[in-house]
């Protein structure tokens, strides 16, 4: 695949890694329909894009919202005739251990951020996949490539077991997809980031974030350009499917 020629849609384009890929793509020329549930954040990428090789248009849309996510594929592909890239990316933290002593209780994880963060991280995913897998079949010559953000976290990760789980069921996903579309030229991959330098980390408390970098064998957290590598890697090479590259400086090794 050819970056230049790529028409592409990124979810969570607003801020974050999704808005670092959205940019990227059209600095090489791409084009490229950003979509986030901040319209806000939008708005500002919008400005940012401007002036860059390829084009830029922005859409409020919430990957957990099926009649939205239709409507809003379907408006992205008649406006990106050669529909070629999913970048699913949108993902949210709700961190909080299963159970937990509280006085003279028990607290337990509440099934509202349980459901929370899988309906976003797992059902939009799978939402925003399916739709555009579909027109990606719909135009038949041409296939395309699905990246899947996933996690670190899917091996498991203390205080997760949302989190840890939906991007574990992503992973599978990414492999289940990959064989279900290879006959149709459609590429899946995955990149399971470690603890990258995004407004995200806002949600892990200070302390949290100091033991993680602490298990970082390179010592750092990792930039969204680092991620991007990878996810640029999975674009264009061709005889790439059904993996998910890790780029965690190293956190895994262990
Ligand atoms: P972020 O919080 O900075 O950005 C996520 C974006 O997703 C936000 O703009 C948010 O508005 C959008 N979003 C949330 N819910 C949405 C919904 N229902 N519909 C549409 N958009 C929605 O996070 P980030 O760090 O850029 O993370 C991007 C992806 O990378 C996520 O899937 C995350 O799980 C994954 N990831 C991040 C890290 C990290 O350390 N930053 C590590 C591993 C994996």
């Amino acid at each position: 695949m050819k970056i230049d020629k790529a028409e592409a849609i990124v979810t969570g384009a607003a801020r974050g890694l999704g808005r670092y890929f959205a940019l990227a793509l059209a600095r090489e020329g791409a084009r490229v329909v950003a979509a986030d549930i901040n319209p806000a954040g939008l708005r500002s990428l919008k400005a940012e894009a401007a002036g860059l090789p390829g084009s830029l248009t922005v859409a409020a849309v919430d990957i957990t919202n099926e009649s939205e996510v239709v409507s809003f594929v379907d408006a992205a592909a008649r406006e990106l005739t050669g529909l070629n890239i999913l970048l699913n990316n949108a993902g949210i933290l709700r961190d909080g251990a299963l159970v937990a002593p509280e006085q003279e209780s028990v607290r337990r994880l509440p099934l509202m951020l349980w459901s929370k963060v899988v309906d976003v991280n797992l059902t939009g995913q799978f939402l925003m996949a399916r739709e555009v897998a579909s027109k990606m079949l719909e135009r038949k010559a041409q296939g395309g490539v699905i990246v899947n953000i996933s996690s670190l976290a899917r091996a498991g990760n203390v205080g997760q077991s949302s989190y840890s789980a939906s991007k574990a069921g992503l992973d599978a996903c990414t492999r289940t997809w990959a064989l279900e579309l290879a006959h149709y030229g459609i590429r899946v991959g995955g990149v399971a980031p470690g603890v990258i330098d995004t407004p995200i980390l806002e949600e892990i408390s200070e302390e949290a974030l100091e033991a993680l970098v602490h298990g970082i064998p390179l010592g750092r957290i990792g930039t969204p350009d680092e991620v991007w590598q990878a996810v640029r890697f999975i674009l264009v090479c061709e005889f790439f499917t059904g993996r998910t590259i890790e780029v965690d400086g190293g956190a895994r090794m262990g």
